[in-house]
């Protein structure tokens, strides 16, 4: 779905798609809620850059409202909650985002992400971009790892044979 845009400034720029993104908003009071866009315009020549719109979020109809105090600015639900937080960069707000999610992932996720190495080798120093690996929880183990490394014990074989009619004797595989 091709067309333009037209910005602030009256330049036109080319848009490519149009789709539904979904933002894990940071509010200022610390909470992170998942915040589902809809209509998002895919403008290339934008770059990393991505613009919301007040207006689009304004005509919606459904409450939401704007207030802004100094650097900071927030868009609330119609029963006062905060949905969105905005600080002052520069020229612009930019949108508050929980963009470190990976912190959040536990150490048994890390263990399992990494092929289950030992917790000797699964700290932050052995790997160059992974500096916030969480540390082992105390009396930690991996369920995966301990059932791999078990190892049975065969029973030795009996030499005589015992029994003399059919089915006295059933060999069966238990594990
Ligand atoms: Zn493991």
């Amino acid at each position: 779905m091709k067309g333009t845009v037209r910005l602030g400034d009256n330049s036109v720029i080319e848009k490519c798609g149009r789709g539904t993104v979904v933002i894990l908003a940071k509010t200022s009071i610390g909470h992170v809620s998942s915040v589902y866009l809809e209509r998002v315009l895919w403008v290339p020549s934008l770059g990393s850059c991505s613009l919301l719109s007040w207006r689009a979020i304004d005509s919606l109809g459904k409450g939401f409202s704007l207030a802004s105090s100094g650097k900071d600015m927030y868009i609330f639900r119609e029963n006062k909650t905060e949905v969105i937080w905005g600080k002052l960069d520069g020229y612009d707000y930019v949108v508050q985002q929980e963009k470190e999610s990976a912190r959040k992932m536990t150490y048994q996720q890390w263990h399992e992400a990494l092929g289950h190495p030992s917790p000797v080798y699964l700290k932050s120093n052995n790997y160059s971009d992974a500096t916030n690996l969480p540390k082992v929880p105390k009396d930690w183990q991996c369920e995966t790892c301990i059932t791999s490394k078990s190892t049975k014990r065969k029973p030795t074989s009996i030499t005589d044979i015992r029994s003399d009619r059919l089915f006295e004797l059933i060999h069966s595989q238990l594990s």
